[in-house]
């Protein structure tokens, strides 16, 4: 069984790093802070590297431990969590050195790059798969651990509401509650806090909001330069997305947010039930989940809309088909 193996590695390990992927959400920094929980539980102490995060998410317990970079070159084991694969993890030179390599996720996309990989994608969350681990390994979840675990549950379901939330997630949601995890902080912490650059962007977005397929698809971008202007953080480009989604009718959001060698686009698209974003994303490279998938594609923005409503298109194309 991969988690036994997983076990021994961990205790056999004296040096231990915990990565994750770029432009971390809360169950990225919630998983890799409940990983090191985890660690801690089994009498190791592990390094969370994370160089880029909201600010928002210093309330995290453990967060004030949050590395940049390490000066240890080569760590017995490197742990990723929610990243499908190597190309996404930040600071993944420390993985691809380590002498052993373990992967932890809920993509359906993940390509197994770990040397053990422990990855459900019906979960909601990565961090409801630690969960699964912790009750293998019949481990006490604390109250800071339950709140690193129940942020990612909080933020990766947008607060219980999207598919793939199920009994056991609620389950687990009761759990965490009668450990003293504070759910109402955390909703206010997460969901219901935006910082002002973000409000900004949203503004931006909402103006440049553009219709197609007789409504059902939106469109939007910021640029580097939008950034600047409204000295946005990392993470302040979060939720932007979800935007679009929330119009009546809208079936497929998309959203391009300009990267740091300006001729390329971050994409990222969020679905109802009719269309597999993932799909779509996988053609540009990137991938994710069904209805919340992402990729980079290269090209200024005129260029990159006209070559994701190509793709949106067809795949409409396919389910008028398939009716
Ligand atoms: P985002 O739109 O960045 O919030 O991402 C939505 C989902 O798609 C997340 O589960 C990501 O892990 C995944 N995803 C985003 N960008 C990529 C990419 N370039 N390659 C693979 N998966 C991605
Ligand atoms: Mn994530
Ligand atoms: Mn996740």
């Amino acid at each position: 069984m991969t988690l036994d193996e997983i076990l021994k590695e961990i205790k056999n390990a004296e040096t231990i790093v915990i990565l994750t992927h770029e432009s971390p959400d809360g169950d990225a920094v919630g998983s890799s802070l409940a990983m090191r929980l985890i660690a801690k539980e089994l009498g190791k102490n592990a390094d969370v590297i994370i160089p880029e995060y909201s600010r928002l998410f210093n309330f995290l317990p453990g967060a004030s431990e949050i590395k940049k970079d390490s000066d240890v070159e080569k760590y017995d084991l490197a742990i990723a969590v929610d990243c499908a694969d190597l190309k996404r993890l930040v600071a993944n030179e420390y993985f691809t050195n380590a002498a052993k390599t373990i992967v932890i996720d809920h993509h359906g996309s993940n390509t197994m790059f770990g040397d053990y990989n422990y990855v459900n994608p019906a979960s909601p969350a990565c961090c409801e798969v630690l969960a699964g681990m912790l009750q293998y390994y019949e481990l006490n979840i604390s109250k800071d651990l339950g709140t690193c675990l129940m942020t990612g549950i909080i933020t990766d379901t947008g607060g219980f509401q999207h598919r793939g939330v199920s009994p056991e997630t609620f389950e687990l949601a009761a759990e965490l509650l009668s450990k003293g995890v504070d759910i109402p902080y955390i909703y206010k912490m997460t969901l219901r806090t935006k910082t002002k650059a973000n409000f900004e962007l949203q503004k931006r977005v909402i103006d440049r909001m553009e219709f197609f397929e007789d409504g059902k698809v939106t469109f939007s971008y910021i640029t580097k330069q939008d950034e600047k202007e409204v000295n946005a953080e990392p993470g302040d480009h979060e939720g932007l997305v979800e935007i679009g989604r929330e119009i009546e009718g809208v079936e497929v959001s998309i959203f391009i947010r300009q990267r740091e060698d300006k001729n390329a686009y971050k994409v990222s698209m969020r679905s109802g039930d009719l269309i597999n974003v993932s799909d779509i994303c996988f053609i540009f490279g990137g991938g994710g989940h069904q209805r919340a998938a992402g990729a980079v594609i290269q090209g200024d923005v005129e260029q990159v809309k006209k070559k994701i409503l190509k793709e949106v298109e067809k795949a409409f194309e396919k389910a008028k088909g398939m009716k």
